[in-house]
């Protein structure tokens, strides 16, 4: 049976390669983001079969108006929306900047989270799934960005138990480095990337699609019994560093 999934940040990178997973397997899916040009392009890769909302997960009334463009019944929800705008710190940091980074980055990785799964509670049927993206960095220090990941963890926590009740799985899904989208831009230099290629058991980059695949799984039937837990998938890596 088709069910309803709402993927946020579905626009790029990860995102997108959850959103057409879902696509793929027959399910009815919903991709939200700021920005409508990367949406389209999720619509178009998809053959038009996944539909694109317009809406900031962090800002209250644009999830409002989400809601009423949305089915009354959403199976599950995918919190991707994200990033690290640590990138951008200027150097030496102001104490203004400092705090414009802080708020950046728990705005950006777990305001949108908390809203937007508040937002949709209601909608979620009996034995949903919510599924948020974590991050590696929450365990080995990335300034504000690895604890803004931290503290979604935490809060999946949280998640899982009011969720509990009704059947509703929330886990986070940790991954390591992920190439080819978005999220690191220019910021890696080709010694950096062998190095966190270097760190992992396999050598292996990460693969947006190596993330699709565990959202799915943690989405279907036989993770049922799987909840409030943080899944990792960073080849085995140890550090971001
Ligand atoms: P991208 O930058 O490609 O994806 C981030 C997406 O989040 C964009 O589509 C962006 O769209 C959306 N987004 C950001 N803020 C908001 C908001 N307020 N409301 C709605 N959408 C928003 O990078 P990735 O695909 O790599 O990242 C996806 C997730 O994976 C993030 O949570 C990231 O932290 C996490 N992650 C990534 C890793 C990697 O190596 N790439 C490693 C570990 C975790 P728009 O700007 O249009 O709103």
């Amino acid at each position: 049976m088709s069910r309803t999934i709402v993927v946020t940040g579905g626009g790029t990178g990860i995102g997108r390669a959850v959103a057409l997973r879902f696509a793929e397997a027959g399910d009815a899916v919903v991709v939200t983001g700021r920005r409508p040009a990367p949406l389209k392009e999720t619509v178009a890769a998809s053959g038009d079969r996944i539909r694109a909302l317009e809406c900031d997960g962090a800002d209250p009334d644009q999830l409002r108006r989400l809601l009423e463009q949305l089915p009354e019944r959403v199976d599950v929800l995918v919190n991707n929306a994200g990033g690290n705008t640590d990138f951008d710190r200027a150097e030496p940091d102001s104490l203004e900047s400092l705090s414009q980074q802080w708020q950046a980055n728990f705005t950006a990785n777990v305001l949108t989270t908390v809203l937007t799964t508040q937002a949709l509670a209601d909608r979620l049927v009996d034995h949903g799934s919510v599924i948020s993206i974590g991050s590696i960095a929450a365990e080995f220090g990335a300034g504000a960005y690895g604890a803004a990941k931290a503290a979604l963890a935490t809060w999946n926590i949280s998640a899982a138990t009011d969720l509990g009740a009704r059947g509703i799985t929330a886990n986070v899904v940790a991954p390591g480095y992920i190439a080819d989208t978005e999220f690191f831009r220019d910021q890696l230099t080709p010694e950096r990337r062998a190095h966190l290629i270097g760190s992992t058991k396999n050598g292996r980059v990460g693969q947006p699609s190596d993330v699709a695949e565990t959202v799915f799984f943690l989405a279907s039937a036989g993770a049922r019994h799987i909840t409030g837990q943080i899944l990792h998938l960073n080849g085995g890596a140890r550090t971001t560093r």
